[in-house]
């Protein structure tokens, strides 16, 4: 890892979607560069392009131009093996429908990313373990997500996410499928886990309650991101609320 450059720094990307004939443009010059240990929140209408962004980012697709650094690496010059190894390793997502594996427990969907890094069976199980303490889960081990609430499956998500100790967390919309104390309780929890272990979230939402969570705040507007009014209150008092 390449430690004093930015998680995420991204020059000039554009991105048209093309389908039958008919071009979407989305993305048209988007410059981004996320610090060490900071908390971005991306807003904006739908369709304005979070999701494409965020898809970026997370190396899932690909812009038509510009480029795309993560943690250093120009994700232009790698290829798909290399993109998919620096997901694994430097990447932790978090999805609106929590995508957890529905025939797993809450320890082997956490597990399964560190499996797929190739850590052994039991330190992964032991981490996985403390991931889900960390997250308040240390009762709900070996429940299958169909016995856990909505918010208790976005916390494993959250906490399959930070299990391999990425660089970055990437988050689309973690708090739609929640109702509003869930979702303030998911993103002090996101807050407060990232900051004391010293990662980096980029988040996605058009969740208002979700921008005095963040550092900074972008909106993205006729395809391009501009910088959004700072957050009222600050992290410390948001998450306290939340949690205490
Ligand atoms: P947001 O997340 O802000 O709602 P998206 O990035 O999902 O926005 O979509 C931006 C625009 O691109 C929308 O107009 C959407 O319909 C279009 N779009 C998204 N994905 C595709 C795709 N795979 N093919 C064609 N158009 C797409
Ligand atoms: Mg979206």
């Amino acid at each position: 890892m390449k430690a004093n450059l930015p998680p995420v720094a991204v020059h000039n990307v554009h991105k048209t979607y093309r389908r039958g004939g008919i071009a979407t443009p989305v993305l048209q010059g988007v410059n981004l560069v996320v610090g060490h240990g900071r908390c971005a929140v991306l807003t904006g209408p739908s369709g304005s392009g979070k999701s494409t962004l965020l898809s970026i980012l997370g190396t899932m697709l690909s812009p038509d131009q510009g480029s795309v650094r993560i943690a250093g690496h120009d994700l232009g010059r790698l290829d798909a093996a290399a993109r998919t190894r620096l997901r694994r390793e430097l990447i932790g997502f978090v999805f609106q429908r929590f995508e957890l594996l529905r025939g797993l427990s809450a320890l082997d969907n956490v597990a399964v990313p560190l499996a797929l890094r190739r850590m052994p069976q039991r330190a992964a199980q032991k981490r996985a373990a403390e991931a889900l303490a960390a997250v308040g889960l240390a009762d709900k081990l070996h429940s299958h997500p169909r016995h856990l609430s909505a918010g208790q499956c976005q916390r494993v998500a959250l906490a399959r996410a930070l299990a391999g100790e990425p660089e970055l967390i990437l988050a689309d919309e973690p708090t739609a499928s929640l109702d509003e104390q869930h979702g303030l309780e998911l993103m002090g929890l996101l807050r407060r886990l990232t900051a004391e272990q010293g990662r980096t979230a980029v988040i996605v939402t058009h969740d208002p309650r979700i921008l005095r969570f963040a550092d900074v705040v972008y909106r993205l507007a006729h395809g391009r991101l501009e910088t959004a009014e700072r957050p009222r209150a600050s992290l410390i008092s948001a998450a306290e609320e939340v949690l205490t």
